[in-house]
């Protein structure tokens, strides 16, 4: 008898002895898989999933000790999970190594701080380190909390602390930190999407009206044609990319466009080279070519689409500005970037697209710009490339063929980032590639649980499940903030999903405030602190740098290596008084004050901010959920306890929180009804446990839910957990922490855990994990049939119309029971239920994406508009633009990117990953090189205006020189993951390069394109 070595697992598990195995035969094929038999048969198996990117693999944890008191349990062994649908066994090679992370040398095992001036760390208690840290911020809170603005609005605003949250958490961390946050009046918060996918949200959200990746992982495979741009997913991604390399054993293309040929060109049919920077214009390109090439999904586009929607008379564009700019203030004025409406309040429309003023001719004016001459010129790009990725795409404008977009940071890192994504959305809407199986836009997440923690709103101005953070301006009251944040249909018969904002918003204010908020007092509305503008964080690094932030808590996040320009960031927090970091492992960010010669040349004794560094758990020694790129909640279970003293994020936060609650209680202070009214209903107040926060997450009823249809039945009884959001209310009788997560917890139990891996088709897998929202694993999937509900493509028949309802493979993201007939459009989220090819006003910078050179151009000029060279609605601050360059002194583009063996600066001080990529380098050009006589090996320096970078040179013939308007373009690749909290050999912190800049919509930073100089060290 043949077993896997996973089957022999399962036969021991229960406990036969090995004897008795071997008696009945069992024994495996090799000596060497009976030792690792033996070696895992006493162990305990566990669920967990890898903390690291957003494929968000499976792991089978193993540990020893059954928790008897001196048998502490410790995970012994770490391997994929052959049973999840997306990984199927598979780790990369970060994955693999995460043994060593758990056990890394660079965990933190206590409690510690480094006094002002100090030189060491000195280890204390957790009591010493929450009492110190907690009379920081209420002196802090108490001494600069803004109550009351100008206008008597009640605001509630504490700026002089910030918060940073963890994106590998769970979402249970995630929602107490939210609650924590904002009933301080936290507003200068942001997640790691802040400086990664912060443009995705923008883009996907004002196209379609979610922010999300579209498809699933497996369901790449269901493609025809896959775009790899933007991204580089065999590095980043490497299980998930899997399912591109199974579409194409299918007969589907890969093309890859980057500006280096990385790993995923090096299995692509196609690579095309492209100067970063200039994706619009390639894009664009496509737009036109499409356009003039009749490769056009019609029936998807006048149906589905906004191309017919007459536009406002104000709205033009010339010489690069759109109508309504305001040079003074660098912003534009978006009225006119609008329809025109009916005196009904719907918008008009031309069904036969001959209004000189309708979407589709506008737009087709627009990109007649962008000829294939003009995107060689501008992008580097040889033509018959870009032709080729005309063709490709083109072809998938037949019903029956289908094409993806797969990318990450290499479209939003630019501050034109979410216009470079809402230029593919607008081509795979011409296309009629969203909905369908194999199609629409796959934003491929970076980290674990970054789509989690922007779901749980934490972000400056955001509010769970992408509700707005009340403006004191436009929501000084309650009345304001529904009237403005519930859109009306703007055209017949929509869903127009946000009209249900009230409930979703009364619903989350009765989790923060439970039976403090009641109608009375508006559900606890000024308790809420409200924004007067965004506290991103290139934001708060200027009020920093401007002496005007006094404390910064830090959790799971390494600033100094992430936010750009370092050796600023570094000024930065020496003006702080104190600083916490709660992490699992030594950070860069919890040592700035440490000098390291040329690293991090900074005067210790001069720097007098206080840092405490709290040691919190790491994924293997918890419970909870995270998100991964495609929207799955999947739970993940403690495996065993942390090192020494470290305690759960969960704990950490409870623990401040409650010794803040006492002291206000104790000794008052200003403002302190938020603190003190804040629903606190754990049984341990000290330790919510992520059962408690995941039923809230869920929601529930807080009074019987009566069945409008039958008035003598009820949908759910009081204190039953709901089981979606249609039950959610605006009357106070319902409670939930987000609602787009409604549905993850019901009455059946923990809807997370589910491991039904059964494919109920195209590889849908409904019954493992939970998928906002409603379970519903292709969002849009009503487009993927035609306007009678007949399935497009009859072999991708995703769901159906079957004449009384939708039904499916998949969940339907439509009513139900709406009939073809009834005149609803698909894109319910949106309030005039289609596509947007024009984006009204839902971005600063233009409602269609525009060309602008990167802030640091290798060109100096924008050859279609001289006049205005980069984006004129980017925000950049005095202090930061003063240290922009140009390329008479840096003449070379620098970009940055991630490597396979390495996830951002975590691995670094994993032994597995730091063996396999020990040193820092950078890849130069073979032509470049030559010119300055650089040859692999040697070291260089890489210096923008903002400092240097010393690192080994490897010339590579993957990034060739560029001819772009008529110059000669060379481009420096610049690898991330260095520091000096690591097992590998030390280096310099990359992001000391690139500019504080940011896209202008979400302000993530332009990290893919700046300027820099090379030279070869000599004698090094
Ligand atoms: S890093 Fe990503 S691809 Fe690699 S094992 Fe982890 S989740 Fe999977």
């Amino acid at each position: 008898m043949q077993l896997s070595r996973r089957q022999f697992m399962k036969a021991t598990a229960g406990g036969i002895a090995a004897s008795s195995v071997a008696a009945l035969g069992f024994l495996p094929a090799t000596a060497l898989a009976e030792v690792r038999q033996f070696k895992l048969a006493r162990a305990k198996e566990i669920r967990n999933t890898c903390p690291y990117c957003s494929v968000g693999c499976g792991l089978l944890m193993y540990s020893l000790g059954d928790g008897a008191k001196n048998a502490k349990a410790e995970i012994v062994h770490i391997e994929g999970d052959p049973d999840h649908p997306v990984s199927r066994g598979s780790l990369c090679p970060k994955g693999a190594g995460l043994l060593d992370f758990i056990h890394s040398p660079n965990r933190l095992k206590s409690p510690e701080v480094r006094e002002a001036g100090s030189s060491e760390w000195k280890r204390i208690s957790w009591h010493e380190a929450v009492s110190r840290i907690a009379r920081h911020m209420k002196d802090d809170r108490d001494a600069n909390i803004v109550v009351r603005n100008d206008q008597g609005v009640t605001v509630n605003r504490w700026v002089s602390t910030a918060m940073l949250t963890a994106s590998a958490s769970s979402n249970e961390t995630g929602i107490l930190t939210q609650k924590f946050m904002r009933s301080l009046g936290i507003v200068g918060t942001d997640a790691q999407a802040r400086v990664c996918h912060g443009p995705t949200v923008s883009a996907l959200a004002s196209t379609f009206g979610r922010g999300a990746m579209t498809n699933t992982w497996v369901d790449i495979s269901n493609a025809d044609f896959i775009l790899v741009m933007g991204g580089n997913p065999a590095e980043a991604h490497p299980v998930g990319f899997k399912w591109a390399i199974e579409a194409k054993k299918r007969g589907a293309r890969i093309v890859v466009v980057d500006p280096r040929f990385n790993r995923s060109a090096a299995v692509a049919d196609e690579y095309v080279p492209i100067r970063a920077g200039s994706d619009i214009v390639f894009l664009g390109g496509v737009i036109n070519w499409l356009i003039a090439n009749d490769k056009i999904q019609w029936e998807y586009v006048k149906a589905f689409t906004n191309a017919s929607y007459i536009v406002d008379e104000g709205f033009g564009f010339e010489d690069g500005l759109f109508s309504g700019f305001d040079p003074a203030k660098g912003q534009y004025d978006r009225k006119s970037w609008n329809y025109e409406f009916d005196k009904a309040g719907n918008a008009r429309t031309d069904p036969a697209l001959q209004h000189p003023r309708c979407v589709w001719n506008l737009m087709k004016a627009h990109y007649a710009r962008y000829t294939p001459d003009v995107v060689a010129d501008l992008t580097g790009s040889p033509k018959d490339g870009f032709l080729t990725v005309c063709r490709y795409l083109g072809a998938t404008s037949a019903r029956d063929k289908v094409g993806t977009i797969l990318y990450a940071l290499g479209w939003t890192q630019h501050t034109v980032g979410a216009q470079n994504i809402r230029t593919m959305a607008m081509i795979q809407l011409l296309l009629g590639n969203i909905g369908m199986p194999g199609g629409g836009v796959n934003a491929l997440r970076g980290h674990s649980n970054i789509q989690g923690l922007s779901d749980l709103g934490l972000l400056s101005t955001s509010l769970p499940g992408y509700l707005t953070l009340p403006n004191e301006k436009a929501h000084p009251t309650l009345a304001d903030y529904l009237a403005r944040t519930t859109p009306k249909a703007q055209q017949p018969g929509q869903l127009n999903f946000w009209s249900n904002t009230p409930k979703f918003f009364v619903s989350l204010m009765k989790w923060f405030w439970g039976d403090n908020a009641t109608r009375d007092n508006d559900w606890g509305y000024d308790w809420i602190p409200k924004w007067d503008k965004m506290y991103d964080v290139l934001q708060v690094m200027d009020l920093m740098h401007n002496g005007k932030v006094n404390g910064l808590i830090v959790q799971g996040f390494n600033p100094l290596t992430s936010f750009p320009d370092a050796r600023k960031t570094a000024a930065c927090f020496s003006k702080l008084k104190y600083m916490v970091v709660i992490d699992p492992i030594a950070t860069e960010t919890a040592s700035f004050w440490r000098n390291h010669g040329e690293i991090n040349d900074v005067d210790t004794a001069a720097i007098k901010t206080e840092v405490f560094r709290l040691p919190s758990t790491c994924f293997a020694e918890e419970d909870g959920a995270i998100v991964n790129s495609a929207r799955w909640l999947q739970w993940h279970y403690k495996g065993a306890n942390p090192p020494g003293e470290a305690k759960t994020d969960q704990e950490i936060i409870a623990e401040l929180f409650v010794a803040l609650r006492d002291l206000y209680r104790r000794d008052g202070g200003t403002a302190p009804e938020p603190i003190l009214n804040l629903s606190w209903p754990y049984r341990n107040p000290l330790e919510p446990t992520p059962e408690e926060l995941a039923k809230e997450l869920n929601g529930r009823a807080l009074a019987d839910i009566p069945d409008p249809k039958d008035p003598t039945k009820f949908l759910a009884r009081k204190g039953e957990q709901l089981p979606g959001f249609a039950l959610m209310q605006d009357d106070g009788s319902t409670l939930s922490a987000c609602w787009i997560f409604a549905g993850c917890w019901t009455q059946a139990g923990n809807q997370m855990a589910r491991r039904d891996n059964s494919d109920s088709g195209l590889g849908n897998t409904p019954g493992w994990a939970w998928a906002w929202p409603a379970n519903r694993r292709i969002i849009y999937n009503r487009a993927s049939c035609d306007p009678s509900g007949k399935p497009w493509d009859p072999k991708r028949t995703l769901i159906a119309w079957t004449g009384e309802r939708w039904a499916g493979a998949d969940v339907p993201d439509f009513k139900i029971d709406a009939a073809p007939s009834s005149g609803m459009n698909p894109f319910i989220m949106n309030p005039e239920g289609v596509g947007r090819l024009f984006a009204t006003d839902k971005l600063v910078d233009g409602p269609f994406p525009e060309h602008y050179e990167p802030m640091e151009s290798p060109l100096g000029t924008n050859p279609l508009h001289p006049k205005v060279v980069t984006s004129p609605a980017v925000r950049i601050f005095p202090a930061d633009k003063a240290r922009l360059g140009t390329h008479d002194q840096f003449p070379y583009v620098g970009t940055t990117y991630r490597l396979t063996e390495h996830f951002q600066f975590w691995t670094k001080s994993v032994a597995l990953n730091a063996i396999a990529q020990p040193e820092q380098f950078v890849e130069i050009g073979e032509t470049l090189a030559a010119e300055k006589g650089i040859r692999t090996g040697d070291t260089v320096k890489v210096s923008s205006r903002r400092g240097f970078i010393k690192a080994k040179a490897v010339v590579t013939k993957r990034v060739k020189a560029l001819t772009v308007s008529g110059k000669t373009i060379h481009q420096v690749g610049i690898p991330l993951h260095w520091g000096w909290e690591t097992v590998a050999r030390k280096g310099y912190l990359s992001n000391t390069l690139p500019p504080a800049v940011g896209d202008c919509n979400t302000q993530t930073p332009e990290y893919k394109a700046f300027l820099v100089n090379v030279e070869k060290i000599v004698g090094a």
